[in-house]
């Protein structure tokens, strides 16, 4: 029987693979050590469970009206935008979706027809480019500097040209771990400033920055910049919300229009009282948020500085989101692996350790824990 050209181009998700394969070794009794799923391994805050609880026992169990978001979300949405973010988006502009990763998917298909171009920034997330390929989207990626993981305003303006339809912004980035500084951000938001470009901002990571360094909006940087951007964001890193699929987008009527004419389609929105959860989560003081993300501090210096103390193994210091991108590659010859594939699956095999290979984000020399 056949299938459909789209799917048999598609490749499944490296990462859910490597966390499929260890979470199958722990249940045959295997002690393995997984640093695979990017998923925090704290419980959900207990006020963010009572909304959802609490909401199922008041009824708020059928369909969520209207299918882009009950009009509570996209309010507490605004709020956080604006207080966290310095980006101020009216509740018509904002869409409540099933995950960020619905919202990344809704956005490629609202903007792109058959060919358009996306500039893709490495190392980049795993989902983006198989994202953009099923939108009928030409995914053209733009290399950094292996010194510090940041694509240069330089490469950017060369990479321009009416085939390219956007650009996906991700900072914190998954997987280095590095945050652009705002003049950085604003040096990019300058390139694109005079091209019919879109900027997908993927701000999921945006609250756990490190060292004192914050994320600066890509919306954030200029009256140009916010209009030529959907933000994108998410409950599941910052409140420990992977399983509730809870994202949301902001960006212009029009745009957020079709994501909601699409989603009305396909899901018919986000799980209604688990939207509560998300009011509960972004409205909260943030005490649990801070004590997450200073655990995620402490383990990230151990990480990187023991990841450095090993001789074939280099890593930048991550200065956001929860993962250290370490390259490799000085032990594939000793080890005679061809790259990051085979090096992942030596040390699961051998070392029972389970980290995702590089070039499911782009780069062979790299591994992801
Ligand atoms: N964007 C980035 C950069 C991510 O790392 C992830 C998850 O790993 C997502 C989007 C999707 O997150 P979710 O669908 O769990 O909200």
């Amino acid at each position: 029987m056949k299938l459909a050209q789209r799917v048999q181009q598609l490749a499944a998700s490296a990462t859910l693979a490597v966390s499929a394969k260890a979470a199958s070794m722990k249940r045959d009794g295997i002690d393995v050590v997984s640093f695979a799923a990017g998923e925090p391994d704290f419980d959900t805050p207990d006020s963010i469970k009572h909304a959802c609880i609490e909401a199922i026992k008041q009824g708020r169990t059928g369909y969520g009206k209207p299918a882009s978001g009950l009009p509570e979300a996209k309010e507490a949405v605004c709020t956080k935008l604006a207080r966290d973010n310095g980006l101020n988006y009216l509740p018509e502009q904002v869409l409540i979706t099933s995950g960020g990763k619905m919202a990344v998917y809704l956005a490629m298909q609202a903007l792109l027809d058959p060919g358009d171009e996306v500039l893709i920034l490495k190392p980049y997330w795993v989902s983006y480019p198989e994202i953009v390929k099923l939108a009928g989207g030409v995914p053209v990626f733009l290399e950094a500097s292996t010194d510090d993981f940041k694509v240069s305003p330089d490469a950017i303006r060369a990479a321009l040209s009416s085939r390219v339809r956007a650009l996906i912004f991700n900072s914190p980035s998954n997987p280095s771990g590095v945050t652009y500084s705002p003049d950085e951000v604003r040096a990019i938001a300058g390139a694109l400033a005079d091209h019919d470009v879109w900027v997908i901002s993927d701000e999921i990571y945006d609250q756990l920055t490190y060292d004192g360094l914050t994320a600066l909006s890509y919306g954030a940087v200029s009256e140009r910049s916010m209009a030529q951007t959907v933000t994108l964001n998410s409950a599941s890193k910052t409140f420990a919300m992977t399983g509730w699929r809870l994202g949301y987008a902001a960006g212009p009527v029009p745009v957020i229009g079709a994501m909601a004419k699409l989603q009305s389609q396909m899901t018919s929105g986000a799980v209604t009282f688990n939207q509560f959860g998300l009011i509960a989560a972004l409205t909260s003081q943030g005490d649990e948020l801070e004590s997450m993300r200073r655990e995620f501090d402490r383990r990230r210096l151990c990480m990187y500085e023991r990841l450095n103390t090993m001789s074939a193994v280099r890593c930048i210091k991550p200065t956001g989101a929860f993962y250290c991108f370490p390259n490799v590659c000085a032990a594939y010859e000793k080890l005679g692996v061809g790259g990051s594939l085979e090096f992942a699956e030596r040390l699961i095999e051998e070392a029972r350790v389970a980290v995702v290979p590089g070039i499911a984000f782009g780069m062979d020399e790299h591994v992801r824990l």
